[in-house]
C-alpha cells in the first residue's frame, strides 16, 4: 500500500494521472534467479529477464500482464540478513542458569564443504560465498554460569600460522579474551570447559603458548571434560579426518594433569548435560541446558548455522551423515515438543533461536535476547 509523502512525488504525480487503484502485486520469493529460469522455462512473458535493484537491497523482476491474466506481479527477493554481524555477547536467563554467548572472531569455509550434497545454486544465496567460494563462519562458545561457570568449546585460539590464517580467512581482530572481558570474567574465572568436540574451531582456544613458547591450559583453573570416544579419535587420526584434529590443541590438557574424559551422557554440573549425536565425528555430542523447567541446547556441529536447519543439508565433513540426520531428526521431534532455546556455533549473524515449522519448513525465529528473562 503506498501513499504520497510530497505533492511533486512520483507516486503523487502518477495518483493524479490515473487516479487509485490496484497497480501491481508482489510475491516475495526465496530464490529470484530460480523463480526467473522456472518462468523461461515455462514460456512466461517476463518485463525483466534478469533481476534488478529494488529498495532496501532487495532484488526484483517483473512478469508481464500478459501472462498473469492482465496483472502486473513484481517477484521480490528480499535483501540476504547480514553476511555476518558485528562480534558481540548476548545474554540469556534460564532458570537459575545465565547463558551468555561469546565470540571468537570469524573464519571462513569452503561453501560446498559446508553443505555437501546440496548445489551451490541452492545454498549460495542463503551463505553468500565470497571470491574464494568460502563462506562467513562465526566461532560461538557459550558460558554457562549456575553453581559453576562453565565454557562450552573456546573457538579457534591464536596459536595457527599465516598460512592457515589466510586459508581461513580467520579474522580475530576481536576474539575470545574481548568477549570475556564483555562478560565480566576472566580465564581464571572458568571451572569447566567442556568440549563437544575436539576439531580445531572449537578446541583451539582450549591451549595458549607462553612466553617461553611451551603451551600450557588456557584456562589455569578449569578441568576439561571431553568424550573418551571423541579424546581416542582426535589423539588417533586417519586422512580424513587429521586437518580437523591438531594436537596442540589438547595435548597440553592431558601433560597438566587437567583433563577429565568421560565415556557416558551425563550430568556435567546441576541443569547441564551432554548427550552424544555422532555423526559429525563418531562421539560429538551436544549440550542441554535445564533450569526450573526452562531448557536450552548448544548444538555444535549438528546444525552449525540456521542456513543448515533443512535435515538433508549437511556438511561434507560429517564422517557419519546417515547419524547426522537420524540425531537431526530425533532432535527436531524432541524441541517441537518443548520449547527450547538454541545456540549455534558457528551462524555468522545468529547466535540463538528457536525453532518453528513454517508452512512444513523447519525455520529459525532469532531470540536477540534471554525469552525467559523476567
Ligand atoms: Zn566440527
Ligand atoms: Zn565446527
Amino acid at each position: 500500500m503506498l501513499e504520497a509523502t510530497a505533492p511533486d512525488s512520483p507516486i503523487a504525480k502518477y495518483l493524479e494521472k490515473r487516479g487509485p487503484g490496484l497497480h501491481h502485486i508482489t510475491l516475495r520469493v526465496e530464490n529470484i534467479d530460480v523463480a526467473l529460469e522456472h518462468l523461461k522455462a515455462r514460456g512466461a512473458r517476463l518485463i525483466d529477464q534478469q533481476p534488478r535493484p529494488g529498495a532496501e537491497g532487495a532484488r526484483v523482476a517483473f512478469i508481464h500482464p500478459s501472462a498473469a491474466h492482465g496483472v502486473l506481479v513484481e517477484l521480490k527477493q528480499a535483501a540476504a540478513r547480514p553476511a555476518r554481524s558485528t562480534a558481540h555477547i548476548t545474554r540469556y536467563g534460564l532458570g537459575d542458569l545465565e547463558l551468555t554467548s561469546l565470540y571468537d572472531g570469524f573464519f571462513a569455509r569452503d561453501g560446498g564443504s559446508m553443505f555437501g550434497v546440496v548445489p551451490r545454486t541452492l545454498w549460495a544465496p542463503k551463505a553468500p560465498p565470497d571470491d574464494r567460494n568460502r563462506i562467513a563462519l562465526a566461532m560461538r562458545p557459550l558460558i554457562v554460569r549456575g553453581t559453576r561457570t562453565l565454557l562450552i568449546d573456546a573457538g579457534l585460539g591464536d596459536k595457527e600460522n599465516e598460512k592457515f590464517r589466510d586459508l581461513y580467512a580467520v579474522d580475530r581482530a576481536r576474539h575470545l579474551d574481548h568477549a570475556l572481558a564483555e562478560a565480566g570474567l576472566s580465564p581464571e574465572d572458568i571451572d569447566i570447559v567442556l568440549a563437544t568436540h575436539l576439531h580445531f574451531d572449537h578446541a583451539g582456544g582450549f591451549t595458549v603458548r607462553d612466553g617461553a613458547g611451551r603451551l600450557r591450559p588456557r584456562f589455569p583453573r578449569a578441568r576439561y571434560v571431553v568424550r573418551r570416544g571423541e579424546w581416542e579419535d582426535a589423539t588417533h587420526p586417519h586422512e580424513r579426518n587429521r586437518p580437523s584434529y591438531v594436537q596442540d590443541n589438547f595435548l597440553p590438557l592431558a601433560d597438566a594433569g587437567v583433563l577429565e574424559l568421560v565415556s557416558d551422557d551425563q550430568t556435567i554440573m546441576p541443569g547441564v548435560r551432554v548427550q552424544r549425536t555422532g555423526g559429525h565425528t563418531m562421539h560429538h555430542q551436544i549440550v542441554w541446558m535445564e533450569s526450573k523447567g526452562q531448557r536450552a541446547a548448544y548444538v555444535a556441529d549438528l546444525f552449525p548455522t540456521a542456513a543448515h536447519l533443512p535435515d538433508a543439508w549437511i556438511m561434507g565433513f560429517d564422517l557419519f551423515p546417515m547419524e547426522t540426520l537420524a540425531a537431526r531428526k530425533a532432535f527436531a521431534r524432541d524441541v517441537r515438543e518443548r520449547e527450547t532455546l538454541v545456540f549455534f556455533p558457528h551462524d555468522p549473524a545468529v547466535s540463538a533461536g528457536s525453532l518453528v515449522d513454517v508452512n512444513g519448513r523447519r525455520t529459525l525465529r532469532p531470540t536477540p535476547s534471554g525469552p525467559f528473562e523476567s
